[in-house]
């Protein structure tokens, strides 16, 4: 029997109409508008995609989308000068630097130059605190995503086992707390973990979040096992010459067969980043203005 495909590309746009309702409500009862400003650094073309991506589903929502391109040998100071600027603007509620940086700039201090009530990536160690105190901050995006998913999916979380494959400050270590928050006992699996095979076997929940194409394998996910795939490698596709396609972490086919629901990728856990930014976008909003939060986008 194969588990069920979890579609977060249909989740990630009922999450979107959510947001855009309560956008409007916001615009209507308040007059407000919630307001996302988005700093890019340089010409990475993947980053140009991700920004332009994320200026049309803000826009599309009903929200103000505020973008500031800057050279990439642009100075901290000026780049600094620009986030107090956004962390000043009562018309901007979200801010984020798209990532990665040029080197001479450094992501943490960034990160930590953004007032931490707009850091709508809630990379921050004030959010990233907040989070592990079991305290009311902003979430990480992918893992909220992720959460978002699994609430739909499993319902009550409490007593299951769960393992989460990868420990970075972007995705493992807040997707590891926000389970703890479900009341399951919570295993972070990384590079130096023995047996992985073995601990992922044990999972009523598996998330995988390496960037390793298809390393964890159908044969360790436990029967009933519900899976998150987060990674994502592109790689030359097997039979389209010049393009590529993407693989997650786990080896989807085999994985299905054991598991009873799971995500692909792509289609999976992708979708879900972006409009879990929009969501926190309307959280921040929400929060500056005193009033109350919409149910259900934030943990
Ligand atoms: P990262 O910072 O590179 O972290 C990768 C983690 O995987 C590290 O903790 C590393 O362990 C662990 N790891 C590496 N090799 C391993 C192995 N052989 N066995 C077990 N663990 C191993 O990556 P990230 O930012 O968390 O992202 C992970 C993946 O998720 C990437 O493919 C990324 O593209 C994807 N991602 C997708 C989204 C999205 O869909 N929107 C968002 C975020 C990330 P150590 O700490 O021991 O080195």
């Amino acid at each position: 029997m194969t588990g069920k495909t979890i579609d977060g590309k249909a989740f990630a746009g009922d999450v979107r109409a959510q947001v855009a309702e309560h956008v409007e409500r916001l615009k209507k009862d308040h007059g407000i508008t919630p307001g996302l400003a988005v700093v890019l650094v340089g010409e990475d073309p993947a980053s140009e995609v991700y920004v332009a991506a994320k200026h049309k589903q803000t826009v599309e929502v009903g929200m103000a989308s505020f973008e500031h391109k800057l050279p990439a040998d642009v100075s901290e100071e000026d780049l600094f000068a620009l986030i107090d600027q956004l962390n000043e603007d009562p018309t901007v509620h979200g801010i984020l630097c798209q990532f990665p940086v040029p080197d001479h700039l450094n992501e943490r201090r960034v990160v930590a130059r953004i007032d931490p009530n707009k850091d709508v990536d809630g990379l921050s160690v004030v959010n990233a605190g907040l989070l592990a105190s079991g305290e009311k901050g902003l979430v990480s995006c992918t893992p909220l995503g992720c959460l978002m998913l699994l609430r739909d999916q499993v319902g009550n979380m409490s007593g299951m086992d769960a393992v989460v494959v990868g420990r970075s400050n972007l995705f493992g270590k807040p997707m590891a707390q926000l389970l703890l928050g479900e009341n399951c006992t919570v295993t972070i699996a990384h590079s130096r973990t023995k047996d992985l095979a073995d601990v992922c076997r044990k999972a009523d929940i598996l998330v995988a979040a390496v960037g390793r194409a298809e390393m964890v394998k159908g044969e360790w996910v436990k029967p009933g096992a519900t899976v998150i795939d987060v990674g994502i490698t592109r790689i030359p596709h097997p039979d389209k010459p010049g393009k590529t396609k993407l693989l997650g972490d786990v080896e989807f086919a085999t994985a299905a067969e054991n598991a009873a629901a799971i995500t692909p990728v792509p289609g999976g856990v992708g979708p879900m980043t972006i409009a879990c930014l929009l969501a926190n976008t309307v959280t921040a909003c929400c929060r500056a203005h005193g009033l109350e939060e919409p149910t259900g986008l934030t943990v």
